[in-house]
């Protein structure tokens, strides 16, 4: 795995997301829910060295309120464990 994989790799399991095999033709992984499983989205590798992190962070109230991530809510309860005050605010914020 390269760098910038690695490194988008990282990035999302902070979230509870977990980067599958390159899809067909490469350039492109699946994101895979890491508490059931299911995919929950695509990133492409083309990405500059500490663009995922900065991604997943901007997405963060996404992921704790629920518009983002897996029905199953495993991104809402890991982002909860990764900062819970961000986590509630982003809960009032969406009202979810
Ligand atoms: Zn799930």
């Amino acid at each position: 795995m390269d760098a910038i994989v690695e490194e988008i790799r990282r990035a999302y399991a902070t979230v509870g997301i977990t980067l599958d095999a390159p899809a067909a033709y490469g350039t492109y992984y699946r994101l895979l829910c890491a508490g059931c499983g299911r995919m929950v989205g695509n990133v492409g590798d083309h990405l500059l060295p500490g663009m995922a992190a900065e991604l997943v962070a901007e997405q963060f109230e996404l992921y704790a309120s629920g518009l983002l991530g897996c029905p199953c809510g495993h991104q809402s309860q890991t982002t909860r464990q990764l900062d819970t005050p961000r986590w509630q605010a982003a809960r009032q914020r969406f009202d979810a």
